[in-house]
């Protein structure tokens, strides 16, 4: 007898979600294609998952449905330099989202989602071990910590999170600025004091990790098709049809993991999800990355810098504009400033690059079953930390997909919250 009644799965998006699901789920000897409208070994995969900050951060359980950093919404929004802008031409667009996070910027929600992140953050370094122990990862991880760094402004905020993480056990060093000097000699002493995690990996190629993971995938024997596609439904209870321009493809199963692009599929099966996207960014300053051993994000900047292969990556900024608006030159100008100030001796950087951050008001992913069409599966939605949770989604959607047991309580991910 055959072990799982799902005879084919079919994932849309091969972003760092969409391909670790790939991987779980052909290791079960269950039959996978992954479809995308890139390819992710090509130089032109400039998806969420090739250019975000590359850090590993199980500990970051706090997100920004919080009532601390409210109040500085509006003088940010009219600032063009800050840590956050508004593309003008998105407002009435953005409503939706808007209201949905001001429901959710309260002490309660912020803590249900912090024990909520923390479930999965939890198990996240884990899960990529298990990977990276079949993948060759020479060059492309380091684990010297992640250090944060903040001034005397805003330490309410600082001293909120601090408390956050102690009370959910989370192990934190409490840095002064001589300590942080003495960790990264070349940083201009900007900033008061700040925060390592010890231990904490990050990445020095994203998008080379995320090649080395889907091509364990194809060797597992997983397809890829090259494709956009425009819709999916699903047809009985042993068939969903993906569809592009020219093609329709069956499966027992599919996976919508398309990361910010993922509503466009979700309003066609009848769920009105309020995902939206904050806009990232980043550049790269070529042969500078031996300045900093480490990551070092400054918070007040609302900006990181990460040293890649690349070089040193200048990388962060929220932007609420949509996903079809232009990249701002004013949000590179500002990385660019805020990547001098911290490290004065940089010269001019190359690569802009505009990214997608996939973002749900309430700051948890969606990851469960579709509520109407139970063999449509969600693995999208993960903001700020989708790099991170990568490996641990492939293996819990995997198991959904698959119809196995699980100790972890799931249903505040469901989209059910939203409907
Ligand atoms: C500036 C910035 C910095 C970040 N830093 C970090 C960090 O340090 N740590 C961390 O944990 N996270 C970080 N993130 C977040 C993280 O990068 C994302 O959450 C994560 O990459 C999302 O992965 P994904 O697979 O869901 O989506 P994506 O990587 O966006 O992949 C989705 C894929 O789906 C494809 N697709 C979409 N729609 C279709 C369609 N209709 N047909 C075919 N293909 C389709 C797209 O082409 C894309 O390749 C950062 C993000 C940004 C923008």
């Amino acid at each position: 007898m055959e072990k799982y009644k799902c005879k084919s799965v079919g994932i849309i998006g091969s972003g760092i979600q969409g391909v670790c699901i790939g991987l779980q789920l052909i290791k079960k000897g269950i039959p996978v294609t992954i479809f995308d409208r890139l390819d992710p070994l090509s130089l032109n995969f400039k998806s969420a998952s090739y250019g975000n900050a590359g850090h590993f951060s199980p500990y970051a359980v706090l997100q920004f449905n919080r009532t601390d950093i409210l109040s500085d919404v509006p003088k940010m929004l009219f600032s063009s330099y800050g840590p956050l802008a508004l593309k003008w031409n998105y407002v009435l667009k953005m409503i939706p989202w808007f209201s949905n996070y001001l429901k959710n910027c309260n002490k309660k929600s912020m803590l249900h989602t912090a024990k909520y992140m923390h479930q999965i953050l939890s198990l996240s370094n884990d899960a990529y071990e298990e990977i990276f122990k079949e993948i060759d990862t020479t060059n492309l991880i380091e684990k010297k910590g992640i250090i944060y760094v903040w001034t005397k402004r805003n330490l309410k905020s600082r001293e909120l999170e601090i408390k956050v993480r102690d009370d959910l056990g989370i192990k934190q060093k409490l840095l002064t600025q001589k300590e942080i000097i003495e960790l990264e000699p070349n940083l201009n002493p900007v900033f008061d004091a700040g925060v390592i995690y010890e231990g904490a990996m990050h990445a020095r190629d994203p998008h080379g990790i995320l090649k080395e993971i889907f091509k364990l995938f194809l060797k597992k024997g997983g397809k890829f098709i090259q494709d956009n596609i425009i819709s999916l439904k699903q047809n009985n209870e042993n068939q969903t049809v993906i569809k592009s321009e020219k093609e329709e493809y069956i499966f027992t199963k599919s996976v919508i993991a398309s990361g910010a692009f993922s509503k466009s599929l979700t309003d066609q099966l009848g769920e009105n999800i309020p995902l939206d996207t904050e806009r990232g960014y980043h550049v790269h300053f070529k042969d500078m990355d031996h300045l900093i051993s480490r990551p070092v994000i400054f918070l007040d900047k609302g900006f990181g810098m990460t040293p890649m292969n690349q070089g040193l990556r200048a990388v962060g900024t929220v932007e609420l504009g949509g996903l079809k608006n232009p990249l701002s030159k004013k949000r590179i100008d500002y990385l660019i400033k805020s990547a001098h100030e911290l490290l004065p001796q940089l010269k001019k950087p190359e690569d802009e690059w505009l990214g997608f951050r996939p973002t749900l008001p309430d700051f948890l992913p969606i990851i469960g079953p579709s509520l109407k069409n139970k063999n449509i599966i969600y693995a999208f939605g993960h903001h700020h930390l989708g790099w991170t949770l990568g490996a641990v989604t492939g293996k819990i959607v995997s198991g959904i997909v698959a119809e196995e047991k699980t100790n972890l309580d799931l249903s505040p991910y469901s989209s059910k919250r939203f409907n």
